[in-house]
This record gives structure tokens, C-alpha cells and sequence, in this order.
């Protein structure tokens, strides 16, 4: 059977998935191959993934889910899942800063895309990576952990600096959060007062198709005291309240999206916006996203509400959240606060890629960057330097060479947007 993306719009090309049962033999896959991608639950949009050689799942691999209590931290193989893992950490009292709005994603996966929740405080999900274990192209294994020189240019690897098979991330005292949902809430005050709405919960994130006078859904989560319950906002800045749970789509029933109306539950239970036993096998959807500097907020705004007529009828939904900055080399937070801006489309290829081109050159000027992992046309507009959106691209560049000077991890993906080749 051949093996696509989770969305099912392509068809990965490798002549070879492997599916080893221990680290021994993830090493020697890696040796023994000239050119080999990791692969994660294949939820990447792109061919990031991809080659026409050999793909290494780790999905075989017991999960082996460690916590080191005096460090604070969990070590975990690569291929777990962040659902999965959650359940373990929440079970022995413990959690993560923050989840994506889908549990189902691998550890490793989530990691090298610099994949995102939302919060103003909240970093993306590879900024609580404190080390990785991976193998490298002469199938040796490799411990790099923070302070380690080559460490910020490591954990958002793209796939490009070997196959992880451990991961170390930060952990923290369990917690409870509420959700809940606002609807209607005016373009003029996203406008005008986006922080004061962004700061008005500890993750929050506006739904919108980009049409009408105000922003269609706003979803709040927010972190409580040990034991403290929570007080509904009757009110948010000319924003109703929901009067029962919704999906971000209107008219989809909301019986898979995370408990809503103010219900304190456990983190892993609120933060994603859909449940982890609701385990969706391929999506009838597309995705893109661009994060830009949070300062040029507004402007982003303004340009895609310019850009409904031709956004609006391929899109499902647009999400906006915020992203904390990061110093990961190729975060898309690398640098510095960002507003990332989702789109989730119909499944409607060609029409969506011929859009793209109209999104990109409206965002480029504002500094956007594009998630690694979803749909985009470029990764920069043409003619542009990449090194001005990432300024320690070189670096990375330097990293590949020097770590991996045969290509055996380079696909025709990374060699277009990332390496220049
Ligand atoms: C329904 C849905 C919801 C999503 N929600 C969010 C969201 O809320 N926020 C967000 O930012 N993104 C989101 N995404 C995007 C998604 O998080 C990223 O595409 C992520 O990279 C997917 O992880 P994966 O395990 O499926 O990776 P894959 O698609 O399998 O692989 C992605 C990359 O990771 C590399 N990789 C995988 N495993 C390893 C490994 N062991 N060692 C080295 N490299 C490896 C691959 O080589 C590839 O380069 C969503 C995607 C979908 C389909």
C-alpha cells in the first residue's frame, strides 16, 4: 500500500520505509543508507518529509517514557506521540508548557517544525526540548543537549541532521485549565487592542474567515491555581459568550473539540482544541500558516481582510494565535515575539497553491515566515535573501555540511528552501 501524508494530497516516494524495533537498528538503517528521512505521523503538508529513498519510522519503538524529577525533565522516544506522552506525564504529575491544537502529532515530528500552541508566554513546543539523541549520517549516536554549541541549530532540524530517537523536554508541576468561548468579537478591537485580547488568557485563539466586521470565534484557555476553580467572562471586549460548545467550523458538531463553558479539566484535556481518543485517520483539509513579527500584527490583518475575495472561498477557517520567541536557530519565533496565521483549506490543491503566491507577496514585506511544515510557495519572496527572515541560516548551513557532508539526510525540500542548493 503506499504510504501518504496524513491529509492524503502526496504520495511519499521512498523506495524503502524501514520500521525498526530498537535504537541498534535505527543505527544501522542509517548506516547502511545513502540517502534516508525520519518520518513521524506524516502530518506535514509538504514534501519536507519526503525522498525517493529510504524513510525510518520510529513508530516500532517502545515509547520508554522517563521522568527525571530533580531535573525536571522527560525523556521519550522519538516517536511518541504528544497525547500519549501526556497521559503518562499528567498520571505521575507532571506536564508540558503547551500542547498543539492536535495530540496526535509525534514528539520529534512536532519538534523539527517548530510546531506551536498559543500564549503570549507560551514558546513553541521544541523550545522545552533540553536534549536530543540522535543518529548521524555514519550511523554513530549523538547526545546534544542544551549549552551544547551545536544545540540551537539541532532541535529544529527539519529532518536534516539525522534520525532522533530520543527526546528530553522540560516538564512542570501538573495543572488545570479552563476553556471557553467567545463569539463575535469586532475587527476593530483586534485591531486596536490585540494584546489586551491576547493577554486576556494564558492560550487564546481567533477563528475567522476574513469577511464581516468581526472575528467569528475566540478561543480562551486559561491556566488555574492548584485547586482554584474558575469564573466565566460574561463579557469580552463587545465578545459573546458561546452558549454551548462549538466547533471552530460552523456547524460541525463540537462532540470531538476539547471541553469548553469554563469546565476545569487537566492541561492535556484543554490545550489541544480536539480530544486524543478522537483519532481523525485522514483530513478532508490543507494547511498553510505564517508567523510574523508580532509588531506588524495589524498590517497582516489588514492585508488578508483585503484578501477575502480570493482567500475566503478555499478556506475552511483561518486560526490566529501568539507564538513567544524563541533562539532555535530555524524557529519560526526565532528572534522574537510572532502572531502566527493559520489557514485550514479545502482540499483543493491547485486552487490553494495558485493562491498562495497572492498571500505570500502581501506578508513577505511584513517579515513573514512560513511553517515548515504546512503549504507555502516560498519560502522567501524571489529574489529575496533567506538569511535576512532566518539571520543564523548560514549557520545551519555550516551545521549540515559539517555533520553530514555526504547529503545522506538532504531531500530535494530541504536543498530548495533551506540549504540553497
Ligand atoms: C490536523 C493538524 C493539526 C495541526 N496543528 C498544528 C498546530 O496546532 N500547530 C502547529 O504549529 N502545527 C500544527 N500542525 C502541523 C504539524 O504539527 C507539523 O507538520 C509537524 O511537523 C507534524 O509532525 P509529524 O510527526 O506528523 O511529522 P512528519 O510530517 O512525519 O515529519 C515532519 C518533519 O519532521 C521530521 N522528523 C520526524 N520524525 C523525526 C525524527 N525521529 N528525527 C528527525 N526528524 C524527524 C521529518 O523528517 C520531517 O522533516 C498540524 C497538522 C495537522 C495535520
Amino acid at each position: 500500500m503506499s504510504l501518504t501524508t496524513w491529509a492524503g494530497n502526496l504520495t511519499y516516494g521512498a523506495a524503502r520505509v524501514h520500521e525498526p524495533r530498537t535504537v541498534e537498528q535505527v543505527q544501522e538503517v542509517v548506516a547502511g543508507a545513502r540517502r534516508v528521512r525520519a518520518l513521524g505521523t506524516r502530518h506535514c503538508f509538504n514534501g519536507l518529509a519526503d525522498t525517493e529513498h529510504d524513510l525510518v519510522r520510529l513508530d516500532a519503538l517502545d515509547p520508554d517514557v522517563r521522568v527525571d524529577a530533580g531535573a525536571r525533565t522527560v525523556t521519550v522516544t522519538a516517536g511518541t506521540r504528544y497525547g500519549a506522552l501526556a497521559r503518562v506525564l499528567h498520571a505521575q504529575g507532571w506536564a508540558l508548557h503547551d500542547l498543539a491544537s492536535l495530540p496526535h502529532i509525534s514528539v520529534a515530528g512536532a519538534v523539527a517544525t517548530a510546531t506551536h500552541g498559543s500564549g503570549d508566554r507560551s514558546r513553541n513546543l521544541a523550545a522545552a526540548v533540553a536534549a536530543v539523541d540522535l543518529v548521524a549520517a555514519d550511523g554513530t549516536l549523538r547526545h546534544v543537549a542544551r549549552g551544547h554549541d551545536d544545540f540551537a541549530g539541532v532541535v529544529v532540524g527539519l529532518g536534516a541532521l539525522g534520525v532522533v530517537v530520543r527526546v528530553t523536554l522540560d516538564v512542570e508541576p501538573t495543572y488545570d485549565v479552563a476553556q471557553e468561548v467567545h463569539t463575535d468579537l469586532p475587527w476593530d478591537v483586534v485591531l486596536e487592542h490585540l494584546d489586551d485580547v491576547t493577554a486576556s488568557a494564558d492560550s487564546v485563539s481567533l477563528f475567522t474567515d476574513w469577511t464581516g466586521p468581526a472575528v467569528q470565534q475566540v478561543w480562551r484557555k486559561t491556566r488555574l491555581p492548584a485547586g482554584g476553580g474558575y469564573e466565566r467572562r460574561t463579557e469580552l471586549f463587545g465578545a459573546r459568550p458561546a452558549p454551548g460548545p462549538l466547533h471552530p467550523l460552523p456547524g460541525i458538531d463540537p462532540v470531538h473539540c476539547t471541553e469548553q463553558l469554563g469546565v476545569p479539566g487537566p492541561w492535556h484535556e484543554r490545550l489541544p482544541h480536539f480530544r486524543l481518543k478522537f483519532t481523525p485517520s485522514n483530513g478532508d483539509e490543507l494547511q498553510s500558516e505564517y508567523l510574523v513579527p508580532r509588531s506588524r500584527a495589524a498590517e497582516a490583518f489588514e492585508a488578508l481582510r483585503a484578501l477575502a475575495p480570493v482567500v475566503t472561498p478555499l478556506l475552511q477557517v483561518s486560526e490566529v494565535r501568539t507564538v513567544a520567541g524563541d533562539d532555535l536557530w530555524l524557529s519560526t519565533a526565532s528572534g522574537g515575539d510572532r502572531v502566527a496565521l493559520h489557514f485550514t483549506w479545502h482540499p483543493r490543491q491547485a486552487e490553494v497553491e495558485a493562491v498562495l503566491p497572492r498571500i505570500e507577496a502581501a506578508l513577505a514585506p511584513l517579515g513573514a515566515r512560513p511553517h515548515w511544515g504546512k503549504l507555502f510557495a516560498s519560502l522567501v519572496a524571489p529574489g529575496s535573501d533567506p538569511r535576512a527572515l532566518y539571520p543564523r541560516l548560514d549557520d545551519f548551513r555550516a551545521l549540515v555540511a559539517r555533520t553530514d557532508p555526504e547529503g545522506t539526510f538532504r531531500n530535494a525540500f530541504v536543498d530548495r528552501h533551506v540549504l540553497g542548493a
